[in-house]
């Protein structure tokens, strides 16, 4: 199973996509892999890399042509995550949110917020996050609380959100908020804003930004609090149709998901790499561990699970990209890639035994880095309810 030959038997990639996926190969080999455990240890925000990434242009992969971006699909976009969380998950956490803004402008926004903001999040000047959980509510999104009233040409916002990734960075926000809290069933009265504010500012026009969140893992990358206080936000920034915010979300949540899938199986690509080579340099009992019977069971087991993953999310990922709806293959991705993925993970730093346990060796970041996965953009179980609920449909007695 050679690296890069991800599901190849199942896919027909383009030339433009191998391309783009070998540079950014190349590119993380190159420049992330040397750099990424010392900046994960310092929690340091990745600026060269993010420069860099800017310059391949990687945040435009998915804006469209005529806005200055590369016009390529989520495919594309998806094995780019690959790669990118093979060298460092939190690189395409910065990206992930951006993609999901650009998604949603793309497919609701009007021809002037396209203009407005689609050519700089191409170039990655304008970087995005997207928001809708709260202190009270993640899973349970209709629960939110955040209020945005009508007065005149613009809303009114007043609310706390939790665990904004890039909320610091970002310059522009994607929103969940509530309209009309007496709406039943309550989805109905929830709408999206695209709120602008200065990046790197811990206050901006009444929205105030806490210290980071600290975290086990994920570092590098931040996540915030956002905290609203009369926040004007113009009638003109409103995605779509106020009512309708809670269907658009969940339509880029499908994107987010097949991000998160993708992010697994890079990391879960790394650490069996990093499992399979020091198992082959470490001896224990006169002779390399590789060839003790058990570390061999671990190895097939991981490589098998990473396979299936590889799979699974490129079924998830062309289905996406075709238009079509996905909530099933999305959801079924994004549980088996991130559960396999924190499997593959446990198993790599069982297989390089105390030093797996040393900040010396990569895995022991991505020991820390792997839970996440099974929590963002929907927990596991979260996915298996949206699974059980399709197939219930589908398979209707
Ligand atoms: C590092 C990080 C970054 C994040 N970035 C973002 C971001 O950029 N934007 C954003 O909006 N959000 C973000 N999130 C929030 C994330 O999406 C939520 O944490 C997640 O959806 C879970 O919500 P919760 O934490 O409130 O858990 P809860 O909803 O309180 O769930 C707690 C537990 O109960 C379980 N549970 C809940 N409901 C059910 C049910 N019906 N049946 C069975 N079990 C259930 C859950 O699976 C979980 O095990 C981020 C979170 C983290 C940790």
């Amino acid at each position: 199973m050679a690296r890069g030959e991800i599901g190849s038997a199942l896919v027909d990639l383009t030339d433009e996509q191998r391309a783009i996926i070998e540079t950014v190969r190349d590119f993380v080999d190159r420049e992330v892999i040397p750099v990424a455990d010392e900046l994960e240890h310092r929690d340091e925000y990745p600026e060269k890399i993010v420069e860099q990434m800017k310059e391949l242009g990687l945040f435009g992969l998915t804006a469209p042509e005529e806005y200055g971006g590369a016009g390529l699909d989520l495919l594309t976009y998806a094995l780019v995550g690959v790669e990118l969380s093979r060298g460092w998950m939190s690189l395409s956490g910065i990206m992930n949110t951006h993609f999901m803004g650009i998604y949603l402008l793309k497919k609701y926004g009007t021809d002037a917020q396209k203009e407005r903001w689609l050519p700089r999040m191409a170039t990655g000047e304008l970087r995005a996050a997207l928001s809708m959980s709260e202190p009270g509510a993640g899973s349970d999104v209709q629960a939110i609380q955040t209020r945005a009233v009508r007065d005149s040409d613009a809303y009114v916002v007043n609310g706390s959100k939790m665990w904004v990734t890039n909320g610091l960075r970002a310059g522009l926000v994607t929103l969940l908020v509530k309209t009309d809290p007496t709406a039943d069933p309550p989805h109905k009265g929830m709408s999206v804003l695209m709120v602008e504010k200065e990046p790197e500012a811990t206050t901006f026009e009444g929205i105030t930004i806490p210290p980071n969140i600290e975290k086990m893992g994920y570092h590098g990358v931040e996540t915030t609090e956002l905290v609203f206080a009369d926040h004007r936000v113009p009638a003109e920034n409103l995605l779509g149709e106020e009512g309708a915010g809670f269907r658009y979300i969940m339509d880029g949540i499908e994107v987010g998901r097949v991000n998160v899938a993708a992010r697994a199986v890079g990391l879960a690509t790394r650490a069996f790499e990093e499992a399979i080579r020091y198992a082959q340099e470490r001896t224990a009992f006169g002779k390399p561990i590789a060839q003790h019977q058990m570390i061999q069971e671990k190895l097939a087991e991981m490589g098998t699970k990473l396979e299936a993953a590889r799979l699974m999310l490129l079924q998830a990922a062309k289905k996406k990209s075709a238009g079509e709806r996905s909530d099933l293959e999305a959801g079924m991705a994004k549980y088996f890639c991130t559960e396999a993925c924190h499997e593959i993970v446990t198993d790599a730093l069982r297989v390089h035994g105390g030093y797996g346990y040393s900040t010396e060796y990569t895995i022991e970041r991505l020991y820390r880095d792997a839970p996440f996965l099974l929590i963002g953009e929907g927990t596991s179980e979260i996915q298996k309810l949206v699974i059980s609920r399709q197939l219930l449909e589908r398979y209707r007695a």
